[in-house]
């Protein structure tokens, strides 16, 4: 398809880029990044349409361009602003306090935190309680342990229902994807991110990446084994579209 024709015009004092496209209306737009007007129109159109159109929404287009100024001082505001240190976590989808404390004993401070009673407890090297990367590094590494201390059960469930076995299984953080498989290696590797989602979650994800031992791709065949072993799991991943892949639940990617 040919790239629509663009000009930029000027609407007192405004200026306005022209995209000429198969279209049958005037229309306008304000870009909600940088606030920029354009308007899209019939390649035949003349210019002074679209000057009369323009100053007719003048209101329309100030209130539009007001509200994405507002949006983006708002979030240069939140980035300039320092992470704070949490107070709480999920972990397989019960929101658990944090107990963040300095070491005070020999050597390093422990690197996996450990989970108690109260809540979940992370040591931090002296004078980083307030640090919340290294809180969350803390975490991060606790997932870890958690999606770790999880797969052995998991892969001697699923790996006979689904008929196949991976060569390695691998936990790392990742950031956009909740596990990986490569079908020519066997090796398959999971989000640490999921420790923090309900278990069945994680379970889904297994059995996922165990299919693609069958199947590399996402066709009607991959599907069908999936259906086979795991009747729910459409249901599951749907729950999971509320959990973005990878940072989503906190700077632990
Ligand atoms: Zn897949």
């Amino acid at each position: 398809m040919a790239r629509a024709a663009q000009t930029t015009i000027t609407v007192d004092g405004r200026p306005v880029v022209i995209k000429r496209k198969a279209v049958k209306y005037v229309r306008l737009h304000v870009d909600p990044k940088d606030g920029h007007l354009w308007v899209s129109m019939p390649a035949r159109l003349g210019l002074a349409h679209v000057v009369a159109f323009v100053r007719e929404r003048r209101s329309w287009i100030e209130e539009a361009q007001r509200k994405v100024a507002a949006r983006q001082a708002a979030l240069a505001a939140a980035a300039a602003v320092p992470p704070k240190v949490p107070l709480s976590t999920p972990i397989w989808g019960q929101e658990t306090p944090l107990d963040v404390r300095e070491w005070t004993g020999s050597g390093a401070p422990p690197a996996v935190p450990a989970e108690t009673e109260a809540g979940l407890v992370v040591y931090v090297a002296p004078g980083q309680a307030g640090d919340a990367a290294a809180v969350w590094d803390a975490i991060g590494r606790f997932y870890h342990s958690q999606v770790e201390l999880a797969l052995p059960t998991l892969a001697r469930k699923w790996e006979p229902v689904v008929g196949q076995q991976a060569a390695r299984w691998t936990v790392r953080a990742m950031k956009t994807r909740w596990g990986s498989c490569r079908k020519d290696t066997g090796r398959i590797t999971l989000s640490r991110q999921l420790a923090a989602l309900p278990p069945q979650m994680l379970e889904q994800v297994v059995v996922h990446e165990l299919v693609h031992l069958w199947v590399a791709n996402h066709g009607p065949e991959f599907y069908r084994r999936m259906d086979q072993a795991l009747p729910g799991w459409r249901e599951i991943r749907r729950a999971m579209r509320r959990y973005p892949a990878g940072g989503g639940l906190g700077p632990v990617a």
